[in-house]
C-alpha cells in the first residue's frame, strides 16, 4: 500500500490496522489496532511526537511494548504512559533513558534529525516507568491478540511480538538481515540459536507466514529464511563457518555471511 511521508516518519498501512511507521528510513515502529485498544511495537528515537502522529491513526488508548532495550527502539517512550518491558533489559533501559538530554545533543543525531529536533525541549521529556513483558504474556486489544515470546540473544530481554489473526511476527533486531551478537549485552551464539529454534517452532505452529524486523527492510522475511539462520549459526558454532573481522561505531566483531543471511559475533 502507498506510504506516507509525516515529518520524518514515512508510514504504510501493511495489513488492516497495522502500520509500518519509518523514523528516518532507520528505525521501524509498529501500530497495531484492535477494537477495544491500540499497541505500539517499539517507539524507535521518536524525536518528534510520535504520539501526535498515532492519534491521527487512532483514538483508543495506546499500550508500547519494546522488543528490546536498545536506544533505537525505546527512546520514543516518553511520549506515552504505558509502556512494557522485559526485566533483562531494564537496567540497560533506565540508562538510556537517563541520558537522552545527553543523546540529543550528540552530533550524529544533530546531523540525522536537527531540523525535526530544534523545538524539543529536552528538559520536559518524562519517560514513564517501565512495567515487566515476559513470555506468555497476551495483549487482548480486541478482535485480536498479541502474544509475547522471549527470544535471548541480541539482548538477554529480547522478545518477539505474535499476531496470530493477522499471521504476523514482530521481531524487533532478532530476526534481521544482519544480526547483531556481538555486543556487550548480547548473548553467546549458542543461545541464540537455542531461541531461534523454540521460535521457529512456534512461529511455524502459529500460522505465520511475515515477520516484521525492527529496521529497514524491502519485503518481511518469511518463515524458510530462518531455516538458513539455524544453519548459519549451526556452522559458525561448529567452526565450519569462515567469518571476517569487522568493526563499526557499536563496536569490533566477526562477521559471517551464509546464504544472504548475515550476523556478527564477538568472534
Ligand atoms: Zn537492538
Ligand atoms: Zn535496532
Amino acid at each position: 500500500m502507498a506510504e506516507i511521508e509525516r515529518g520524518i516518519y514515512f508510514v504504510e498501512e501493511i495489513a488492516k490496522g497495522i502500520y509500518k511507521i519509518y523514523e528516518q528510513r532507520n528505525a521501524a515502529v509498529y501500530l497495531v489496532i484492535g477494537e477495544k485498544k491500540a499497541c505500539l511495537i517499539d517507539t524507535a528515537y521518536g524525536l518528534t511526537d510520535l504520539k501526535e502522529l498515532v492519534s491521527e491513526y487512532t483514538d483508543l488508548p495506546v499500550t508500547v511494548i519494546n522488543t528490546h532495550g536498545h536506544i533505537d527502539h525505546v527512546l520514543g517512550d516518553h511520549w506515552f504512559e504505558d509502556v512494557y518491558l522485559h526485566h533483562s533489559d531494564k537496567a540497560m533501559y533506565d540508562e538510556i533513558t537517563e541520558e537522552f538530554s545527553q543523546m540529543i545533543k550528540e552530533p550524529w543525531v544533530l546531523d540525522f534529525y536537527g531540523d525535526f529536533i530544534k523545538g524539543l525541549d529536552v528538559d520536559s521529556v518524562n519517560f514513564p516507568v517501565s512495567k515487566d513483558i515476559t513470555e506468555g504474556d497476551v495483549i487482548d486489544l480486541g478482535g485480536k491478540t498479541l502474544e509475547i515470546y522471549e527470544m535471548p540473544g541480541h539482548t538477554e530481554g529480547s522478545i518477539i511480538v505474535v499476531d496470530r489473526a493477522d499471521k504476523i511476527c514482530f521481531s524487533g533486531d532478532s530476526i534481521i538481515e544482519n544480526l547483531w551478537l556481538f555486543l556487550e549485552e548480547s548473548t553467546e551464539p549458542a543461545v541464540y540459536l537455542d531461541s531461534l529454534k523454540r521460535v521457529r517452532r512456534i512461529l511455524s505452529d502459529s500460522g505465520i507466514e511475515k515477520i516484521y524486523n525492527g529496521h529497514f527492510s524491502y519485503e518481511p522475511i518469511a518463515l524458510p529464511k530462518l531455516d538458513t539462520m539455524v544453519k548459519a549459526m549451526e556452522m559458525i558454532i561448529s567452526g565450519e563457518l569462515e567469518g571476517v573481522p569487522v568493526e563499526n561505531h557499536a563496536g569490533k566483531g566477526v562477521e559471517y555471511s551464509y546464504d544472504g543471511w548475515n550476523v556478527i559475533c564477538r568472534k
